[in-house]
């Protein structure tokens, strides 16, 4: 590895787009092989009439039919396995909160790919081997802990598994290890950065930090904005997924114009939800997977349900795969308010365009007198609760922006510091208390 070198693996990396589209046919036609040893594709083709010869081009792809997670829901736990389960060494599990949970599945090499995966996007936010790299994400079944915690290893930093929680530790940690990266959720780092000030720990001075990863839950541009000033660092967006493995499917290049999805691992396709015909570039729907490389799982145009849409094929930074916008949220996260349609990071957007705003927020959505409203809780970022006029003009111009936004006239409630709850996961951003009538 030569540090100097921008890219770790320039040979897949920096391929044109006729080389990555050579590439993805010769893998697709090995997957779609390899698929028919997983006794739930075998039928699926089978039922279909479909053969692995039928695959000549890469539009052919079209030929089969999308995988969805009620799929993978009625195969649990191991009806989609390719590989005998002795040859896997490793399981990922979600947590099923509806219904069946979901499997997916590794062989070594599965998960070595996995670990190249996530080293490369390392790298290419200008991580080397001498950075100290702390990972505040939950590990066990969440894959952002052993998936974050193989790459860094792999790239060669020095690793420091410190999870989620206890920020007073890990405040410490950055600290006493000189702490150059971190991977968290954005969420959990405005807390962190709130605890910091609590404490007396100026991030600018007291810390080496420069480098984050933050992603796993939507956010908004002005959310990352916010967390590279309050740490002085440059904050890069993670994409990943347990069904593609995890982390590592897209990141962030140091452009920051966009998630580069890796294509020499997956075909990207972007869908309309409703017709499932492929959008043209730059508008926005459902993106569908398949993957290029997996042993003991390969999963063929799987529908992820997050919203997305494609910025573009080249970049100044020299690679050719795809650039994705940030995810709007899963076709699941949107709100349907009066026939509005919203999405949470519409509203995080506005209200992280006011500096007196903190970073916490909470939608609740309710019915009050057979009406469906939505009241958007606040905390406020310093304290000046005392000063009535000045929360009374926040709060009018905070709802006149957020009705500019999603058409519609929110309550807003402008809330202590520190009085919404903080999740050291994935963020709970809405809760729907209303009124379902049949
Ligand atoms: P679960 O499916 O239980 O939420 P995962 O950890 O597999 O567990 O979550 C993957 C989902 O998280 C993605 O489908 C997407 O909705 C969301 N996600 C992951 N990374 C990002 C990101 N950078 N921006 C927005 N959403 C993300
Ligand atoms: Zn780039």
């Amino acid at each position: 590895m030569d540090d100097r070198s921008p890219y770790l693996h320039p040979q897949f990396e920096c391929l044109s787009r006729s080389e990555i589209e050579a590439l993805q046919l010769e893998r697709l036609q090995a997957t779609v092989k390899h698929c028919m040893n997983s006794p739930f594709y075998k039928k699926r083709f089978e039922q279909i009439g479909l053969k692995p010869s039928d695959i000549k081009t890469l539009d052919d792809l079209r030929k089969i039919p999308f995988t969805t997670k009620q799929d993978l829901r009625e195969t649990y736990p191991f009806g989609m396995a390719a590989t005998p389960l002795r040859e896997c060494v490793r399981l990922h599990s979600s947590s099923g909160t509806t219904g069946n949970p979901t499997v997916i599945l590794h062989t070594q090499k599965d998960l070595d790919q996995w670990a190249d995966a996530v080293a490369r996007c390392l790298w290419m936010v200008g991580l080397r081997p001498d950075d100290v790299f702390q990972n505040s994400s939950g590990y066990g079944m969440f894959t952002g802990g052993l998936g974050f915690q193989y790459g860094a290893e792999r790239l060669g930093a020095l690793t420091v598994p410190a999870a989620a929680g206890n920020s007073l530790r890990q405040i410490k940690f950055i600290k006493d290890f000189g702490t150059t990266a971190v991977h968290a959720v954005p969420s959990y780092v405005t807390r962190l950065y709130e605890v910091m000030k609590e404490t007396g720990v100026d991030p600018h001075k007291d810390t080496k930090l420069r480098v984050l990863a933050i992603g796993a839950e939507p956010h908004s541009e002005e959310q990352r904005q916010r967390i590279e000033k309050m740490l002085g660092v440059k904050a890069y967006n993670s994409f990943g997924m347990s069904e593609m493995c995890g982390p590592g499917v897209g990141f962030e290049c140091q452009e920051q114009n966009g998630l580069h999805f890796w294509e020499d691992y997956y075909i990207v396709e972007i869908v309309n939800p409703e017709t499932l015909e492929p959008v043209p570039d730059g508008e926005i729907g459902e993106l569908v997977l398949t993957t290029l490389n997996r042993e003991a799982m390969p999963l063929l145009r799987y529908r992820t349900r997050d919203l997305t849409r494609v910025l573009g094929r080249t970049c100044p930074c020299g690679r050719n795969h795809v650039r994705l916008d940030r995810m709007r949220g899963r076709s699941d996260d949107m709100m349907v308010l009066r026939g509005v349609n919203i999405f949470p990071i519409q509203i995080e957007k506005i209200l992280m365009s006011f500096p007196e705003l903190g970073s916490n927020y909470l939608i609740t959505l309710t019915t009050d007198d057979d009406n469906d409203n939505m009241t958007v809780e606040v905390e406020i970022a310093e304290m000046f609760t005392d000063d009535y006029s000045r929360l009374q003009t926040l709060t009018k111009n905070v709802t006149r922006a957020l009705k500019d936004e999603i058409l519609l006239t929110p309550h807003v409630k402008l809330v202590a510091k520190g009085s919404l709850p903080v999740s050291e996961g994935k963020a709970v951003r809405v809760v729907d208390k209303r009124k379902v009538y049949q």
